[in-house]
């Protein structure tokens, strides 16, 4: 059976065959460091799992609304008042599946055939295939290493065209741990208001930043960008619950009611018990979240300390999220190989250690590391990375 022309067009996982090929070794009995992980590894927080049980003991194990209980979007509405001073009603809030769904979802509604959103490079790997799986074209922009991975203003310009409704924002970002400022964003803003665009503002790693700047959104910085902001966010990295599958986003409310209704024909609703468990993470203090926070940003100063000391390796320090991505080139040609991925493949098998490479979200120089993993882990992958680029000097 030929499968449809939609599912032809999407580029596999660039992650999916080094993950692969770590657990195989690992099935083997080697000891491999994976730093793959796009999770926190910490466990959901206790008070967490107590509200879903006791969601499950009081029968709330049905369909819920497709946009989420009521109680969770006001939660969400609260949060949103609470930490940006932004002001929403109940009725422009959608919960759904994961951020992810509610990206996927937003794409549906949001693009007809051609249409072009504009993505700027480095880039979380599902924007692309959920643009192509709406009909619409991914169009990527380069941003820089030396400015941080950040897109300025006149590269957003360049690539405008007729076709261009959206733009996607990711602050702080998935690869590169980059954070914009207020005036980053209000350049981009500008561009985004004379040339009519929907802003996707995806802030899911909103909760984990390293520095004293403060996280912006667009959404905050003048009324026309909030009206033309959608916001997407949820609780998989800020609460350590990527299992729970709880997301929202938030903005325009003819945009939310036809991302609703689609959602009411795909997934009904959000797992209704994971929605409970939600809304505690919403209702309660963030004393954990901020414990979580702050052994990432120990990891980070000390993992980024003996990563920048290795021959041929240079890294934008992050500023959010928990990823490190540093250019690999000259370390990769100076060991002889033929390019970024061949010097990956090549660690994983001679030394255990599992990176991303960078050429699946944009950037063939760089590679992925997350560092949402153990301190002696970390230690370990940087002794070894070491060993390997010496012995291949
Ligand atoms: N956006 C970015 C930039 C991400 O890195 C991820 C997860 O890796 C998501 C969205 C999706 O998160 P969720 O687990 O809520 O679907």
């Amino acid at each position: 059976m030929e499968l449809a022309q939609r599912v032809q067009a999407l580029t596999p996982s660039s992650t999916l065959a080094i993950t692969a090929k770590a657990k195989e070794l690992k099935q083997e009995g080697h000891d491999v460091i994976g730093l793959g992980a796009g999770e926190p590894d910490f466990n959901t927080p206790q008070y967490i799992l107590e509200a879903a049980k006791k969601a499950m003991d009081e029968g709330m194990t049905k369909y819920t609304p497709s946009g989420g209980i009521p109680e969770l979007r006001k939660a969400i509405v609260d949060k949103l008042k609470r930490d940006q001073d932004l002001t929403y009603e109940e009725d422009q809030v959608i919960v759904t599946t994961g951020a992810k769904h509610a990206l996927f979802t937003l794409f549906q509604v949001l693009l007809n055939p051609g249409d072009e959103v504009v993505i700027p490079a480095p880039y979380w790997v599902s924007y692309p295939e959920q643009v192509k799986l709406a009909g619409g074209k991914p169009v990527f922009v380069s941003a820089e290493e030396n400015n941080d991975f950040k897109l300025t203003k006149d590269q957003l310009k360049s690539a405008i065209s007729p076709k261009t409704k959206a733009v996607i924002i990711n602050s702080p970002s998935n690869p590169t741990g980059m954070m914009y400022s207020r005036e980053e964003l209000e350049a981009l803003g500008e561009v985004a208001k004379e040339e009519d665009l929907l802003v996707v503002s995806d802030e899911i790693y909103e909760k984990l930043i390293y520095t004293e700047d403060p996280h912006v959104s667009m959404a905050q910085l003048s009324e026309d960008l909030y009206n033309r902001t959608i916001i997407i966010n949820g609780v998989s990295k800020s609460h350590s619950m990527t299992g729970w599958r709880i997301g929202y986003a938030v903005g325009d409310k003819a945009i939310i009611k036809a991302m609703t209704s689609m959602a009411s024909h795909s997934t009904s609703n959000p797992t209704s018990i994971a929605q409970y468990g939600a809304l505690a993470a919403y209702t309660n203090s963030e004393e954990e979240v901020e414990r979580m926070r702050d052994a990432f940003s120990e990891r980070l100063d000390a993992f980024y300390e003996k990563l920048t000391r290795l021959p041929g390796v240079s890294c934008v320090k992050p500023k959010g999220a928990f990823y490190l991505f540093p250019n690999v080139k000259e370390a990769a040609v100076n060991c002889g190989f033929r390019d970024v991925d061949d010097f990956v493949k090549t660690l994983l098998e001679e030394e255990k250690v599992a990176l991303v490479p960078g050429s699946g979200f944009g950037a063939e120089e760089n590679v992925r590391l997350s560092y949402a993993t153990s301190m002696d882990n970390l230690d370990e992958a940087a002794e070894r990375i070491k060993t390997f680029i010496e012995n291949h000097q």
